[in-house]
């Protein structure tokens, strides 16, 4: 048993996270934080075409259930449109999550008292939970800025808007935002967007709780704001990975991929390491796009001009769509040699200057020394996992929260530079060299990895003991049991 399991809570947790990979990797750990803390555990897992490798976690008092839709079909997410998805997700699985329940209160879990804990997109389980009467805790995935952003858009009926006076709004809020840090939604159903944030925002201001994935130190203001606004306490207990990565067993991120996509993943977690720990310290460029992003054959082509001009050393993540796309050599036109032969080559070959994977195992990636910096999307999870490990960032964001997020670490916590684009905000191969040179070589490259190791040690304080996080995991735990 864990060192840090001191009692054998009778209370019984029934997670349900979201099937996203942004999403599943917080809920997980927060599973294991559980688990550590003495609380059993059940984790009721989407059925989807593919299945997190998690389920070999399950041991003493940590348990899985699986949710099928009422007809057995829940969409994977990266082929639907992501509010079509969530919108199915929600009304598929209410009644089946409904009979797990019920199940789990009649069977197993008969004498143990319930609380569900669910990712605040996963909405169906607030009202399942409400109609039987189960405390309910909610986890929030993202930025606090971008819930209140959100929020206060959504009151002043300018959503999913980018109008003038949407920006002027939020600018009350967060006086450093500009319209292009707006957050962009897809436009091709506007009423399925609204409602879809209107029922998140529902299911997290009336919880018993709310965890969220962030420091007390990086948001103060705003949780403050928020908190007074809500009346559910807040727990900020964040960055989540950095607990699962202290428990050996549960140490790896669970993947949504199919078996033979996981042995794909291994291999390319070896090459990953390998081409690392052949090159200097600070010497890698780490260029990941996250899970959902889809970068056509264009974008991949410019993208692989800008690395191959830039003279950097890279590590490049491609994605598994796009790398299974016809191959990941395929999608860099004739002519780009270099980056050719990066993906076919051996990686201990000494000259090699680039290493292009499917999918890299961004946490190892990013706590190696070899990386210099790191070109993100900036979802949440990425950022915050690039912060922990003082790596400064080149921000290249695309959707949904990603630019009020680079918009803070660009311009309020200054740990990372937004990639120039051209005026239309397409990728040319000149822009993407100079900001990469901006970051690697300049002087303001090193200003800004002074701050971002700056920030590791300020993370690295919110998880030592008596730090803003652990306390309110503490308090966090307390509340749960007195639910
Ligand atoms: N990730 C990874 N390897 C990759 C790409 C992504 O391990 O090659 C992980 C990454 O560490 C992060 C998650 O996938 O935890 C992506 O979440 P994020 O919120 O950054 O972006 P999203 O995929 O939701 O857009």
């Amino acid at each position: 048993m864990d060192e840090n399991r001191k009692r054998d809570w009778n209370r019984h947790l029934v997670l349900v996270p979201c099937p996203l990979q942004g999403h599943l990797n917080p809920m997980l750990s927060l599973a294991s934080v559980f688990h550590s803390k003495g609380f059993g555990v059940t984790l009721v897992l989407v059925q989807s075409s593919s299945h997190p490798a998690a389920t070999s976690w399950a041991s003493d008092d940590f348990f899985y259930e699986s949710l099928g839709g009422s007809d057995g079909s829940i969409p994977s997410a990266p082929d639907v449109d992501l509010m079509r998805f969530l919108n199915e997700v929600n009304l598929k699985c209410k009644s089946s999550f409904r009979d797990c329940l019920m199940g789990l209160r009649m069977g197993r879990l008969r004498d143990r008292k319930l609380c569900v804990v669910y990712d605040a997109i996963m909405y169906f389980s607030a009202e399942v939970s409400d109609e039987l009467e189960i405390p309910r805790v909610v986890l929030r995935t993202s930025i606090v800025a971008n819930f209140l952003g959100l929020s206060m858009l959504n009151q002043k009926a300018y959503l999913p808007a980018q109008e003038d006076g949407a920006v002027k709004a939020i600018q009350e809020l967060i006086p450093s935002m500009r319209a292009r840090d707006m957050p962009v939604f897809d436009k091709s159903c506007p009423e399925a967007t609204e409602r879809v944030l209107a029922q998140i925002h529902e299911s997290t201001s009336t919880a018993s709780a709310i965890v969220w994935n962030t420091l007390q130190t990086l948001e103060q203001a705003l949780l403050h704001r928020l908190q007074s606004s809500l009346s559910p306490p807040i727990f900020p207990i964040g960055p989540l990975h950095k607990y699962r990565t202290r428990d050996p067993r549960r140490r790896h991120h669970s993947s949504l991929f199919a078996a033979e996509t996981g042995a794909r993943r291994e291999e390319d977690r070896i090459k990953c390491v390998s081409f690392l720990d052949s090159h200097p310290p600070g010497s890698v460029v780490y260029v990941s796009t996250g899970s959902l992003v889809k970068l056509s054959r264009s974008e991949l082509a410019e993208m692989a001009r800008g690395l191959a001009d830039c003279g950097q050393r890279f590590l490049w993540a491609v994605g598994l769509s796009s790398a299974d796309d016809g191959g990941i050599a395929q999608l860099i036109p004739s002519g780009e040699e270099l980056l050719c032969a990066a993906a076919d080559c051996h990686p201990n070959a000494p000259s090699m200057r680039g290493l292009v994977v499917a999918w890299a195992p961004q946490e190892e990636v990013l706590a190696h020394g070899s990386v210099g910096c790191f070109w993100t999307h900036n979802g949440w999870n990425s950022t915050l996992e690039s912060m922990t490990e003082g790596v400064p960032m080149l921000c290249w964001p695309w959707v949904g929260d990603q630019k009020i997020i680079a918009g803070f670490v660009t311009r309020v916590w200054r740990v990372g530079l937004e990639l120039e684009c051209d005026g239309n905000g397409g990728l040319e191969r000149g822009r993407i060299s100079r900001s990469i040179e901006r970051l690697m070589a300049g002087e303001e490259g090193r200003e800004i990895k002074k701050r971002a190791l700056e920030m590791k040690e300020t993370v690295e304080l919110a998880l030592s003991d008596g730090g803003c996080s652990s306390q309110s995991l503490s308090k966090l735990v307390d509340f749960i049991q007195l639910l």
